[in-house]
């Protein structure tokens, strides 16, 4: 088969997932042309991005080891840190493109306002350099960590109230020096960005504020890395989440030890925190606690305790909107709470040629996420995997969702919380299926090459 004969497809975005799928395109002959409105990839990665996208404040390491990240067709450097720095990824990226070749593929600086699917099932493609380009197939890899999601608090501030996507160092894009600054959330921005600041020559006092406790997990375990620690696949899923949750209790300790609020829910019921320096911080005395915001009363903030401070800075880490501006169409939107329900949290049933990668929230890591997903999209697009029909999809969202919603408590958080390895294992099995249905279908390409508009 020459790729001439294969689907052209769309990839928007340049980060992480946006080059792997690009790669695994590449690998299989099918012609793609990759889109990124910044003017280097890396995404995510790339600190200060022109594009205002990245959330990469300057002090950013890597919550993933780099045990646990890297391309499985691209070593990291033998000489990184456990936990590298974002510079650092940023390289690896930049090379990972160099090395294999995709930098021509990738059209930078051109932002995606309009994907549009006519009729005949082709995507037309609108770019900010003006022209709209038809594609067989698109894939989404615009990534979830750009649109920030505000608080809306009612009354009005006399202070900054920033989200910490804008958030590059303490002294900008506002000077902490001598401030009273509240942290509000406790993800792991909130807890990387309230330990930095906690330190007593920068902000005046530091509170946290938060809804709920959370736990915060250890990156080191009995000095080795904590993510290199794998249960081995045999062990079932509940009994290997007890022993996880057993060991956090035992070797943390509960959160009130260090003077955080409890949490309301078990280790791994979340999707985890995880710092070396929140706790010492804390237990110092450096960091205080408070309940949610209730409201804004000027120079005041109110807590939901009822107590009052007088605060210069509100720096909300409180997530991000799932958002994909391109698309029109309601159905291929989240709902107001981040829900979009996909199978293999890829694909919408009785839509065959559309594919959200990176669309999750993984455990331990996201940045190789997509090269394990673009490997089920490169099989069908090229005919030798079948995905089961619309109804057996939905079939399959609902029990995903099932087994997510019972671990899991219910929030925007967790609405595409994966676990790497078992969602890994299932999309294998997944795959053998599929192959099987491909094969009796004749191997029959599924969505078929009709985009002659070339670029
Ligand atoms: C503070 C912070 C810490 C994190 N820590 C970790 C961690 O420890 N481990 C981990 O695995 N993950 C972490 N992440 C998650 C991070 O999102 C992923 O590691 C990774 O960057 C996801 O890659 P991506 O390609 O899916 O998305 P992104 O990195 O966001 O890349 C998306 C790309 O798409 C481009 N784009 C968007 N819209 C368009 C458009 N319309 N047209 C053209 N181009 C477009 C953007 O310019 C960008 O280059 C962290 C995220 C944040 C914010």
């Amino acid at each position: 088969m020459t790729s001439q004969q294969l689907p052209r497809v769309c990839v928007i975005g340049a980060g992480p997932s946006g080059i792997t799928a690009a790669k695994r395109l590449q690998d299989h002959g099918i012609p793609f042309d990759c889109f990124e409105a910044g003017d280097e990839v890396g995404g995510n990665w790339y600190f200060k991005n022109p594009n205002g996208m990245s959330a990469c404040y300057q002090s950013l390491h890597i919550d993933t080891s780099k045990w646990r990240l890297a391309f499985e067709d691209y070593p990291v450097p033998d000489e990184w840190p456990d936990f590298p720095h974002h510079a650092q990824l940023f390289e690896y990226f930049k090379n990972y493109v160099d090395h294999f070749g995709l930098r021509d593929k990738i059209l930078f600086d051109t932002l995606v306002t309009a994907a549009e699917r006519q009729p005949d099932g082709r995507w037309l493609v609108t770019a900010s350099d003006g022209r709209t380009r038809a594609y067989d197939a698109l894939i989404v890899c615009n990534g979830h960590h750009w649109d920030p999601r505000m608080p809306d608090y009612p009354g009005e501030f006399d202070g900054v109230l920033m989200h910490s996507h804008a958030y590059n160092d303490p002294f900008d894009p506002v000077d902490m020096r001598g401030k009273r600054v509240v942290v509000v959330g406790m993800g792991n921005s909130g807890l990387d960005i309230a330990s930095e600041l906690s330190q007593r020559f920068l902000a005046a006092r530091l509170t946290v504020s938060a809804r709920r406790g959370v736990w915060v997990l250890p990156k080191y375990v009995h000095g080795a890395v904590g993510d290199r620690r794998r249960m081995p696949p045999w062990i079932p899923r509940k009994v290997a989440l007890k022993m996880k949750q057993r060991f956090v209790r035992k070797f943390r300790g509960e959160m009130e030890f260090y003077g955080l609020p409890a949490p309301d829910h078990k280790p791994f019921e979340a999707h985890p925190s995880a710092s070396e320096e929140f706790l010492h911080r804390a237990g110092c005395g450096d960091i205080a606690f408070k309940p949610a915001i209730t409201a804004l009363e000027g120079p005041r903030v109110r807590f939901a305790d009822g107590s009052v401070e007088e605060v210069d800075v509100i720096v909300c880490a409180t997530g991000y909107h799932i958002s994909f501006p391109f698309f029109d169409d309601p159905e291929l939107l989240p709902d107001s709470d981040n829900r979009l329900p996909l199978f293999k949290q890829m694909m919408k049933p009785g839509i065959d040629n559309l594919f959200y990668l990176g669309l999750a929230q993984p455990l331990p890591t996201l940045v190789n996420f997509a090269e394990q997903q673009s490997k089920l999209v490169a099989a069908y697009l090229t005919g030798r995997y079948l995905p089961p029909d619309p109804d057996g999809m939905r079939e399959d969202i609902r029990a995903a969702e099932t087994a997510r919603t019972g671990r899991y408590y219910d929030s925007p958080r967790h609405t595409i919380q994966v676990e790497f390895e078992p969602y890994v294992r299932d999309m294998q099995r997944e795959m053998a299926r599929g192959a099987k249905r491909a094969a009796a279908a004749g191997n029959a390409l599924p969505v078929p090459a009709r985009a002659l508009d070339r670029v």
